[in-house]
């Protein structure tokens, strides 16, 4: 009991503790992850960099190739077909940067020079811009071959701006003739103006005059950017678009992408916008669901749960060690009560035995001085009387004090022994009260009040159940301020019951349980009133080896009552 109470004690002292472990468990796990999150996104940024980077500096390349070709042609008066053939190959431009489609020259066709030249399609247009070359030379590229590009509106537009600025022009999203049906992509061109040399090119009008036509390279818009990505490593799936937006109908590659990124909400997609050759670009970056997947680290959950059980082990520690720190506290108290115990009991012991034998010792000196003065009246009858009733006293106060501390011991090891028997309770009362009627003198009538029933056998130890008798009506006159006692046995079909009432002292409530305890004396000390606080612990271990109750129903002042219950048939 004691030791449930204290347990139930230590545990909410250990919480705060817990909680504290969980706490910062929490909030080092969370630390990680969004750590793990930042040097995600980092690595993501950088590989959307990476990307962006690499397609800038191709399309610087395939820039390069179509102003050296100019130069090429600006370096003599006619370069024929099988020249700019010749030259194309030397540059093994298809071989150092594939995903080009090709190099082509389209020049600007007056409407009166048209019948010179393979255009189509034929209409009535101010201007015409046919392609004249365009290598390598294959059944693709061939289709191409005489097809105005003045006749389309977007590629019209790029090749204006080209031609008015001077400089290099992308289209948006175009379909390139020389696409064939069965797998489409779309196609892009990269137009460089080319002008007559040494011609006046500073002004608008100069440029406009003076324009001879396009060296151009169409691209198949997977077939360039599956090429610039496929020597890369990157972590991430791409969608690329003409213009400002993510429109669909403006889509020009999309890598990888699976359909739950396509989602615009997702968090971790970027958005990027290129320039490139006056066109802007917007490039929709999400992360691949492995490079996701291999950004989060096992470091914070594997944290959180060696957080969690060295929490729980150093809880179980503190638990443990406080539990043990209170157990070795209650063991030296303990020890220090049993210690109290036993110098209270030499005490007590040494003054019950001391006691009788003094008064023996007295009585005995008495004698040899009265036989030494040779004084007659020690030998008279009332003498010798008086000696004997004196010694048979003090000898039977021995006894009894002989006979506690054998029962206790008995008792601590287990060894009372009781022998059942037939017995008459109110018999055995009216014996006991014979017994010591020269006890009851002091109190008023010279004996107890009685009231005995006469049904009051049952199966007990006679002798036992004497001592319990006799203990009670000790009691009752040591403790009874040599008032009346009242006695009674009563019975019902199964139990008999013994009362003994004093009208002395009475037991203050504090005391009620404890004075069934050993060696205790509610405070009454040995030199007021004798004894040795065995009798009652003595009395209950009977009863209730009989299967029966004891207990003691009084009022400080006012006297006690004390109550027997014992079952006929234990
Ligand atoms: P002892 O009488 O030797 O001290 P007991 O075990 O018989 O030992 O009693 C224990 C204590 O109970 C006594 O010391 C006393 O304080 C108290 N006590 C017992 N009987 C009575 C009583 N009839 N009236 C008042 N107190 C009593």
């Amino acid at each position: 009991m004691k030791n449930l109470k204290r347990e139930t004690f230590s545990v909410p002292n250990g919480w705060p503790i817990l909680l504290l472990g969980i706490l910062i468990t929490l909030v080092l796990s969370l630390y990680l992850r969004h750590k793990d999150r930042k040097q995600f996104l980092l690595q993501f940024e950088h590989e959307t960099e990476q990307a962006m980077r690499r397609i800038q500096y191709r399309m610087e390349r395939y820039e390069s190739a179509l102003i050296q070709a100019r130069a090429f042609f600006h370096s003599s008066v006619i370069v024929s077909a099988d020249e700019f053939h010749e030259y194309f190959q030397e540059t093994q431009l298809m071989e150092r940067f594939p995903g080009i489609q090709g190099m082509g020259l389209a020049i600007k066709v007056p409407k009166d020079k048209l019948k010179h030249y393979q255009v189509w399609p034929q209409g009535n247009r101010s201007e015409f811009f046919t392609i004249l070359y365009l290598d390598p030379i294959n059944e693709r590229n061939n289709r191409a071959i005489g097809y105005d590009m003045f006749s389309e509106a977007n590629r019209r537009e790029t090749m204006i701006k080209a031609r008015d600025s001077g400089q290099s022009a992308f289209t948006g999203k175009i379909e390139l003739v020389q696409e064939n049906e069965i797998n489409p992509q779309p196609g892009l061109n990269l137009y460089v103006p080319y002008y007559k040399k040494n011609a006046p090119l500073n002004t608008i009008e100069g440029r406009r005059k003076n324009l001879i036509g396009f060296i151009f390279s169409p691209f198949r818009t997977y077939d360039l950017f599956n090429e610039i990505f496929k020597e890369t490593n990157l972590n991430i799936d791409v969608e690329i678009f003409d213009g400002n937006d993510l429109d669909p109908k403006n889509l020009l590659y999309d890598y990888n992408l699976v359909p739950e990124y396509q989602n615009p909400h997702h968090k971790f997609r970027l958005i990027e916008r290129m320039n490139l050759f006056g066109r802007t670009f917007t490039f929709h970056f999400v992360p691949t669901p492995l490079f996701i997947r291999q950004s989060q680290s096992l470091m914070p959950i594997i944290t959180a749960i060696i957080g969690f059980l060295f929490t729980l082990l150093f809880c179980r520690i503190f638990w443990i060690t406080k539990r043990q720190m209170e157990i070795s506290k209650a063991s030296e108290e303990t020890l220090s009560t049993a210690l109290k115990v036993r110098d209270d009991f030499f005490s007590i012991a040494s003054h019950e035995l001391k006691t009788p034998l003094t008064s023996l010792k007295l009585h005995t000196q008495m004698i040899q001085r009265g036989i030494k003065q040779n004084d007659p009246t020690v030998y008279s009858q009332e003498r010798v009387n008086a000696l004997i009733e004196q010694t048979d006293k003090q000898t039977q106060r021995l006894e009894r004090v002989v006979d506690d501390m054998l029962d206790i011991s008995r008792i601590k090891t287990g060894k009372l022994t009781i022998e059942k028997d037939f017995v008459n309770l109110s018999d055995l009362v009216s014996d006991v009260i014979a017994r010591m009627t020269g006890q009851f003198q002091m109190i008023p009538g010279g004996a107890p009040r009685l009231k005995l029933s006469k049904d009051s056998e049952g199966f007990w130890d006679p002798i036992r159940i004497e001592q319990v008798i006799t203990n009670l009506l000790t009691n009752a006159l040591k403790y009874g301020n040599n008032k009346e006692i009242d006695v009674e046995v009563s019975s019902l079909p199964n139990e008999v019951f013994l009362s003994v009432k004093d009208y002395g002292r009475g037991i203050s409530p504090e005391y009620k349980e404890k004075i069934f305890n050993s060696f205790e004396r509610a405070g009454v000390s040995a030199s007021e009133i004798s004894g040795l606080g065995l009798g009652l612990y003595i009395s209950k271990q009977i009863v209730k080896s009989h299967g029966g109750e004891i207990w003691v129903e009084s009022e400080p002042g006012k006297g006690s009552l004390f109550r027997v219950k014992l079952p006929r048939k234990a």
